[in-house]
């Protein structure tokens, strides 16, 4: 897939995009596409482990309980989602529905119910009795209540970022992985020169996707406004009488909030056979860390610690001792980082998708992929930008 870049090469590039995660390669896809000669440059291998988008599966949904500002870019991303399945040998995303599951009144219930009202998406309002008789896999309170959205998906995570890549490659892109960029120089009335071990280059412009390491490359701007969190996700096995239920027809993408807010998700096993449940905290077990050292897997409390918030939920999963941490890049509003440097001229940057970026990937990466050719995007991207952290400065009495 990657092509050898020789150092006559090095400088005829309009576009280099640091990072290859799901943000960078979808980004890498929307400018090759674009018919800009481009390079992805990525510091490991094209499906390793360190950073955020590995895996097997994530969650789409779009009844968003975190707001209706997202919808336009999830809006976007679905259609994207549809395109690369459709283009792609493998399947890319499953029709599962989404099931957010909650105390009545709870922000996630109230959230994605007001969300999908307003912005017109297919839902239904579930009363337990209900959530029991078509999701039999889940065992809920008498007074528990769910938001199913009947078109959220499962995409399959890996294969997502490799079909990005690789329709990348074929339309040109030239994509380098195992060099890690060291640093971005300003160059006087020109765009940065780009510097790694043994090599610099320039290019028109630069996009930065480099997850939990971004603050590194702008750290005037981004600094301080990002923190990767090590975050562990778990994996569960169920009994073969019982497998049937847990299977994507029959158990959906899902929420699950609890009396004190804190927020389970999961995913559905989606062979009959291997590939168990996966099921996390979204917003617990988060603990700040070098993002280098995130891999630690997790503890006997942290699989106890899951285990009593889910066992009521799900009586007929069993740990299976398998088990990840991973890396979740917060923002201090749990929300994103996407827009243009001021710091570094021709330089732009995706990050700090705080633990839901993933579904976003082909909105985001189309938005950018505007933002550098044509100067705007037809997505109104300001809420992203890091302006919402700096207070207006109040003006001086005197
Ligand atoms: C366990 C878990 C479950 C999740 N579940 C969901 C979900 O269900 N739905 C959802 O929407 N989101 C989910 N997310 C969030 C989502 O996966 C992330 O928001 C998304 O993957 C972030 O992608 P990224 O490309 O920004 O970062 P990354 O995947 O971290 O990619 C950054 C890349 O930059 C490279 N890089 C860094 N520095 C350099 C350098 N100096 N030179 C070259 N390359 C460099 C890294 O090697 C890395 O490959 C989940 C995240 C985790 C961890």
């Amino acid at each position: 897939m990657s092509d050898t870049i020789t150092p006559a090469a090095r400088s005829t590039y309009d576009v280099v995009v640091i990072g290859l995660g799901i943000m960078g390669a979808s980004t890498l896809f929307h400018l090759s596409r674009r018919g800009l000669r481009v390079l992805g440059i990525e510091a490991h291998g094209p499906l390793h482990d360190l950073g955020s988008s590995h895996g097997q599966t994530r969650i789409f949904r779009r009844a968003y309980w975190e707001g209706e500002m997202y919808v336009p870019l999830l809006n976007r991303s679905y259609t994207g989602w549809m395109e690369l399945d459709d283009a792609s040998d493998d399947r890319i995303a499953l029709r599962t529905g989404g099931l957010f599951v909650g105390p009545p009144g709870s922000r996630l219930i109230e959230g994605s119910r007001e969300t999908a009202r307003r912005c017109g998406i297919r839902h239904e309002y579930l009363g337990a009795r209900e959530i029991s008789r078509r999701f039999p896999a889940f065992h809920v309170r008498d007074d528990a209540v769910a938001v199913h959205e009947q078109d959220a998906l499962m995409l399959f995570a890996d294969r997502a970022r490799l079909s990005y890549l690789s329709r990348a490659a074929a339309n040109g892109a030239h994509i380098w992985y195992g060099q890690a960029v060291r640093s971005l120089h300003p160059e006087a009335g020109g765009p940065v020169r780009i510097r790694g071990d043994g090599w610099q280059l320039s290019c028109g412009a630069t996009v930065l996707a480099a997850g939990g390491w971004i603050g590194e490359f702008l750290p005037e701007e981004l600094g301080d406004l990002v923190t990767p969190m090590r975050v562990p996700v778990y994996e569960f096995e169920v009994d073969r009488p019982r497998a049937r239920d847990h299977l994507p027809d029959r158990f959906p993408v899902f929420l699950y909030e609890d009396d004190e807010g804190t927020l389970v998700y999961g995913l559905p096993k989606w062979q009959a056979v291997g590939g168990g449940l996966r099921v996390g905290f979204h917003n617990r077990q988060l603990s700040p860390q070098n993002v280098n050292d995130a891999r630690r897997p997790p503890t006997d409390a942290e699989r106890m610690d899951l285990w009593r918030t889910i066992r009521g939920l799900l009586p007929g999963a069993q740990y299976t001792g398998r088990g990840t941490s991973c890396v979740y890049t917060m923002s201090r509003d749990q929300s994103f980082l996407i827009g243009r440097s001021r710091e570094l001229d021709g330089v732009f940057y995706a990050s700090a998708c705080s633990g839901h970026g993933f579904k976003f990937a082909p909105g985001v990466g189309d938005m950018l992929a505007q933002l550098v050719t044509d100067g705007e995007s037809a997505i109104d991207l300001s809420a992203f930008t890091p302006e919402r952290f700096r207070a207006p400065v109040e003006a001086s009495p005197y």
